[in-house]
């Protein structure tokens, strides 16, 4: 078994002595699947980051993609709604971000710190659960799709079907589902997502120019689990 790293795979200030659910454990329903994702983190950002957790988990299952998925109709979104009730102030942050598309479906602005935080932080989760990546300097962006490519998305999930084989994949049920593609000679990583087997996107982070060169973990350094 390879020993649990000190350092919290968020930050590398913190020491990792505890378990990060990723995603959160209120992204499932209340029987979960038992292989969910647990990474070590430190207190500070565990705090930090579960802050929003439901917020995230509200407007996650709220797309017309997600909302059909058999656990949100039957059980999260009472959730949701009981969330709503508890405390408006969450409501009303989703309502900010709800935007209409021109044929009358909602559409949410995504383009806000709190998703931009958690998925950085559920990337740097399945890095480290693909490959046991510990935390490393990089920027971080991601993309879901672009009005002006919208074959993106198209393109974005069939990054599960065409995967090459040293990339690691893993499925929770269909709750949650990742690919993340190993380091190569470039300076960029990818990991792929997918939430309710609906919502797809892609993350990519990329190391900072001029900061020493960190070494990145790739497969065949990764020890038997
Ligand atoms: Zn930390």
């Amino acid at each position: 078994m390879p020993r649990k790293p000190k350092a919290c795979i968020y930050c590398s200030q913190g020491f990792g002595g505890t378990s990060d659910h990723v995603p959160p454990r209120g992204f499932y329903p209340s029987n979960p699947p038992a292989n969910l994702i647990t990474v070590p983190c430190c207190e500070k950002c565990r705090v930090r980051d579960s802050e929003h957790d439901e917020f995230i988990r509200n407007l996650f299952i709220s797309f017309d993609v997600t909302e059909p998925h058999q656990s949100i109709e039957s059980e999260l979104s009472d959730t949701r709604r009981r969330s709503f009730e508890n405390a408006p102030s969450k409501a009303n942050r989703l309502l900010e971000i709800t935007g209409e598309v021109p044929d009358g479906r909602k559409a949410f602005t995504l383009d806000i710190p709190e998703v931009d935080r958690f998925l950085e932080r559920v990337c740097r989760a399945v890095l480290f659960d693909a490959f046991r990546q510990p935390y490393f300097e990089a920027s971080f962006n991601w993309t879901k799709e672009s009005p002006f490519l919208p074959v993106e998305e198209q393109q974005i999930q069939n990054a599960f079907k065409i995967a090459p084989p040293e990339c690691r994949q893993k499925q929770i049920a269909d709750f949650f589902s990742y690919v993340a593609v190993p380091a190569d000679d470039t300076n960029i990583r990818f990991v792929v997502l997918s939430f309710y087997n609906g919502l797809f996107v892609m993350g990519r982070f990329t190391l900072l120019p001029g900061r020493p060169k960190i070494e990145l973990c790739s497969p065949r350094k990764r020890s038997r689990r």
